[in-house]
């Protein structure tokens, strides 16, 4: 074993698998980018108060944080979740509004590691902030849905549920305690003593007792005031405009304050139940004033790139692509003409490599094939001479003779007919 490996809880990811990442990033960068949204790069440790703020009474700040004293006696954090960063930096920036960002970004969490969670995982979302307009909650949901779509996911569930607001959460909160003070005795054994100090999240336990005992508890759905039953009611109707398919679940909260009105997640039916959550969010109308930012509304998501990709697989869509180039050169004149060929091909935009060190024939062609390129460009000293070389297939089939000055294009043509 070596004397180094990668910290419990994290992972190196290699190629070829490290092609899907490339890909999935690039399609989510074009499919948000084609509605406005922005990269932003924020730094990965932030001052501690910024996610204790935002989080208090959640596992993930209380527990799970990263938490370090750097040298200067600051207190930091490693951001264990995305918004509050980028929430942060509009507040320091106040750039114009609407402010449309996204972000890809490894997520740090101390918790015991399992299936596409790991302490250090990595998250793709994006955050608008601005406006309370119910049509951006559609688009921000239409967009995570296109997203699976363009990796060819096709069992996917959205869920979809409305917290209220100020005007009309406390009084809906009263409902829920009563009710819980009520079976408090059914509950599981953290929320027996808990529950109504944050009885949200009783709702969002998944344990088994938990879930007997909340049954048929009050809904927040049938208790939101006028405005707020009047955004979700577009909500829906938007996402209905879309083609965009839901079932409400009362039970889908965020157990943070600032989380306002519209939340949602998206699950994977083909993981195993307790981990197919393959993104989420919801709005936040409360959140830039807890960090200390004048009141404006926002809403985002995330979606974990482990997770989501623990669900391609499992619908075995979104390969990783085998190999990295799809064509060889193989000379075995010294090595002069795989400089001047290969660049040549890369210049055309063919993917192509060569070996190194001046190795026999033979040996070349063991690296081709390993290679898993489709072609093999072939210069001995003959062709050389006269200025051509061999294309040959690598998978069986016929060779042909083509002038160097052509052979870019003639590649292009055999690679994609
Ligand atoms: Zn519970
Ligand atoms: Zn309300």
């Amino acid at each position: 074993m070596p004397e180094f490996q990668a910290p419990v809880g994290t992972r190196d990811v290699l190629p070829p698998e490290s092609a899907r990442w490339e890909r999935l990033v690039a399609l989510f960068a074009d499919r948000v980018g084609r509605a406005g949204y922005g990269l932003v790069i924020s730094p990965m440790f932030e001052d501690v108060g910024v996610f204790e703020r935002v989080g208090e009474s959640t596992d993930v700040v209380r527990k799970e944080m990263y938490e370090l004293e750097d040298k200067g006696g600051r207190r930091l954090a490693l951001r264990p979740e995305g918004t509050a960063s980028i929430v942060r930096a509009w507040i320091q920036h106040r750039s114009t509004l609407p402010f449309k960002a996204w972000y890809v970004a490894p997520n740090f969490r101390y918790e015991r590691p399992q299936a596409g969670r790991y302490r250090q995982h990595h998250q793709l979302g994006i955050e608008a902030l601005g406006t309370d307009d119910p049509d951006l909650d559609v688009e921000v949901v239409a967009l995570a849905s296109s997203l699976y779509r363009d990796i060819g996911l096709s069992r996917v569930r959205l869920l979809l549920n409305s917290l209220g607001d100020g005007t009309c959460r406390p009084g809906y909160l009263e409902l829920l305690r009563s009710y819980l003070e009520e079976g408090q005795e059914q509950l599981c054994d953290e929320h027996k003593a808990g529950a109504l100090d944050n009885p949200l999240r009783v709702l969002d336990c998944k344990r088994p007792a938990c879930v007997r005992a909340t049954a048929d508890a009050p809904r927040m759905v049938d208790h939101l005031c006028d405005e707020c039953a009047a955004h979700f009611a577009r909500v829906q109707a938007g996402l209905g405009t879309l083609g965009i398919g839901f079932d409400i679940e009362p039970r889908l909260v965020r157990g943070l304050d600032y989380y306002t009105r519209t939340t949602f997640e998206f699950q994977a039916p083909a993981l195993e139940a307790a981990q197919n959550g393959i993104g989420g969010g919801g709005r936040y109308d409360g959140l830039a004033e807890a960090l200390g930012g004048p009141p404006t509304p926002g809403i985002g998501f995330g979606i974990g790139v482990e997770r989501l990709l623990l669900a391609c697989d499992a619908e075995s869509v979104f390969p990783a692509p085998e190999f990295l180039v799809d064509v060889f050169v193989v000379d075995t004149t010294g090595g002069e003409v795989a400089v001047r060929v290969t660049h040549a091909l890369r210049e055309a935009g063919v993917r192509s490599d060569r070996s190194f060190g001046d190795r026999s024939m033979k040996s070349q062609f063991k690296v081709a094939d390993r290679s898993g390129a489709d072609l093999a460009v072939v210069v001995g000293p003959d062709e050389r001479a006269r200025g051509v070389a061999k294309v040959q297939s690598l998978r069986g089939g016929g060779e042909e003779e083509v002038e160097l000055e052509h052979l870019a294009a003639h590649v292009k043509r055999r690679l994609r007919p």
